[in-house]
């Protein structure tokens, strides 16, 4: 059973220390989560009930209680307030009140083709470009992926337009270029129970975009993000993007009901992908505005200026105008749930690109 420590609102960094440094004595693992109101220690490691030792006499304890969810670190009980991943350097954010809204190709097929589709996401206001360098393919036959060309091409976007930069990591091995080259990490629907991929992107300084199974409950899901989290990694955004049902008239079905439930029980945010949520150009849009009105924290859509012509998931990208369509509308739905839509991200002339 998972144990938090519960420190005092006036409580000391020297104090927190001497918590942290105790819990390590006992042969676990603390988690310091500062709060607005007041810091939480989490304590995992431990098999059972930790052995509480004399935690709660110790200066600046208020109390040490036990957290009854199997995620402890995910788990609101553990820290009360939303996570708010920000990019030092831009306004942008993952979390917060402004709605992250990640655009791009499914994959990096060619410098130009970046570009093209960059530029056109960025003059829509999208904050984030995505684009796969490493794909995790059904058939080992289909377009793998430009790996580490396609990095440094987003890299350059970076620098040219400002976007942030999120791209998956199929392994240990790309994970450590991704996280070279991007400024978030996706780990894939496929890999959402790759627990060696987890703890790895557990252990990076990046923040993880964490997608959701194929058919993974919302209790394996968050046990997913946990791994991430247990290694000292808390800067974990989940995406929603379609489970796989009975139906067939999408591609997968997208759960949008699990965006409430997830916020009940965790502080982490969540985006919605009705990109591969559905697969059907025709139903991006309506979908998208509907991750928006359930609450959504972002969206992330495929766009390609050719689809019929990509390499992957051609049938589900929109086009660059529909793009900006869906940035007008959802703009106008944003504010029924206190939410705002940025329009560009603004990059410190101090920050490298
Ligand atoms: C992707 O985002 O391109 C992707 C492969 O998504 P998923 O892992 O959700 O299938
Ligand atoms: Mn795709």
């Amino acid at each position: 059973m998972a144990m938090l420590v519960v420190m005092k609102a006036q409580a000391t960094e020297a104090e927190i220390a001497a918590v942290c440094a105790h819990i390590e004595q006992l042969g676990y693992k603390p988690h310091p989560m500062p709060g607005t109101q007041r810091t939480a220690v989490g304590i995992t490691g431990n098999q059972g009930e930790a052995e509480r030792g004399n935690l709660e006499e110790l200066p600046g304890v208020a109390e040490v209680i036990r957290v009854s969810k199997p995620y402890k670190l995910a788990s609101r009980d553990v820290k009360s307030e939303n996570t708010v991943i920000t990019f030092p350097g831009t306004d942008a954010v993952i979390g917060g009140t402004s709605l992250a809204v990640v655009a791009g190709p499914c994959s990096i097929e060619s410098r130009e083709q970046a570009f093209a589709i960059a530029e056109q996401v960025a003059a829509s206001g999208a904050q984030f470009f995505r684009g796969g360098a490493f794909k995790p393919r059904t058939s080992p036959y289909a377009f793998q992926g430009m790996g580490l060309d396609a990095l440094r091409i987003m890299a350059e976007i970076r620098s040219a337009l400002g976007l942030r930069i999120i791209t998956e990591a199929i392994d240990n091995e790309s994970l450590e270029m991704v996280e070279q080259y991007a400024d978030v990490i996706q780990i894939g629907a496929r890999n959402m129970q790759n627990f060696s991929l987890l703890k790895r992107a557990g252990r990076s300084r990046k923040p993880v975009l964490l997608k959701r199974g194929m058919s993974a409950t919302l209790d394996e899901f968050l046990m997913a993000a946990e791994y991430i989290l247990s290694e000292g990694n808390y800067q974990v955004a989940l995406c929603e993007r379609g489970v796989r049902t009975f139906a067939d008239h999408t591609r997968n079905t997208l759960d949008l009901s699990i965006v409430p439930a997830v916020q009940r029980l965790s502080h982490l945010p969540i985006l919605v992908d009705p990109s591969h949520g559905t697969g059907k150009r025709n139903k991006v849009l309506p979908l998208a505005r509907a991750a928006v009105a359930v609450g959504a924290d972002g969206i992330l859509v495929e766009v390609h200026h050719q689809p019929e012509k990509a390499l992957s998931d051609g049938p589900q990208s929109i086009y660059p105008e529909q793009f900006a369509e869906m940035m007008d509308q959802i703009e106008q739905i944003a504010p029924i749930v206190h939410r705002r839509v940025p329009r560009g991200i603004q990059v410190a002339a101090t920050v490298e690109g």
